[in-house]
């Protein structure tokens, strides 16, 4: 699909399991859920630009462990 790009981004999640730069998008925590969305434990492995501008400094805080 013309999609590869954005499937090839990973995400952050909040401390709600929320997808960070689609913070209200339901369906978008099913497909991280199902894997369908890649996700970063770890704030080195986000890049999703998006993700990166809206974590918080406590979020990344906490990402770093
Ligand atoms: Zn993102």
């Amino acid at each position: 699909m013309a999609d590869r790009r954005t499937r090839r981004d990973r995400h952050a999640l909040d401390e709600d399991g929320m997808v960070v730069c689609n913070p209200r998008d339901r369906e978008a925590v099913h497909r991280a859920e199902q894997g369908d969305i890649p996700t970063a434990e770890r704030l080195e492995d986000v890049t999703c630009r998006k993700c990166l501008d809206r974590l918080t400094p406590e979020q990344r805080r906490a990402m770093r462990g």
